[in-house]
C-alpha cells in the first residue's frame, strides 16, 4: 500500500537516490500501479495532471526514479534535472501556456508545503499568477 511519504529535510538528502520506494505514491504512478492522467510518458520522466488543480493547467513532472527533493536530483549530476525542466517546458507548450507564461514550482521540505517526498515540478498556468505566494 502506497501512502504519504515522510517529508525530507532538503539538505539532509542531497544525492540520495532509490530506483523505486514501495511506500511512495509517485513511484506508484511511475510504475503504473496508481492511476493518473498522464500527459507525458518518457523514458526517465513522466508528467500527469494534479488531482487538486490550483490553476487551469496544473501538471506534475517527475523523474521515474525516486529522489526526495530537487536538491537530491541536482546532486545526481546526470542531466536528469535538466531533462525534467525541459519536459516541463514541453508540457507548458503542449498546454498552450508557454508564451503567456507559467510558474514552475519545486516545493522543497516541510515548511514549503511539500507533501509528497518524491521530487516533482508543478507546472501552473492558464491564469495570471500573484506574488508573493501563500
Ligand atoms: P506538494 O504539496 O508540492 O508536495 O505537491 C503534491 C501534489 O500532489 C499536490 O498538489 C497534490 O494535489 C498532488 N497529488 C496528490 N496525490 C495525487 C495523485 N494521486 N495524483 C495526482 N496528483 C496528486
Amino acid at each position: 500500500m502506497r501512502g504519504r511519504d515522510d517529508i525530507p529535510s532538503p539538505g539532509h538528502y542531497e544525492g540520495h537516490y532509490d530506483r523505486s520506494v514501495p511506500e511512495c505514491l509517485f513511484c506508484g504512478i511511475a510504475d503504473g500501479e496508481v492511476p493518473a492522467t498522464l500527459v507525458l510518458d518518457g523514458k526517465r520522466v513522466i508528467a500527469f495532471r494534479d488531482v487538486n488543480p490550483q490553476a487551469p493547467t496544473h501538471v506534475l513532472v517527475i523523474p521515474r526514479d525516486h529522489y526526495p527533493t530537487v536538491a537530491a536530483l541536482a546532486g545526481a549530476g546526470d542531466g536528469l534535472l535538466d531533462e525534467l525542466v525541459a519536459h516541463a517546458h514541453e508540457v507548458a507548450a503542449a498546454e498552450g501556456i508557454a508564451d503567456s507564461g507559467y510558474r514552475l514550482v519545486f516545493n522543497t521540505g516541510r515548511e514549503s508545503g511539500q507533501t509528497v517526498g518524491h521530487v516533482h515540478a508543478h507546472v501552473l498556468g492558464g491564469r495570471p499568477m500573484t506574488w508573493p505566494p501563500g
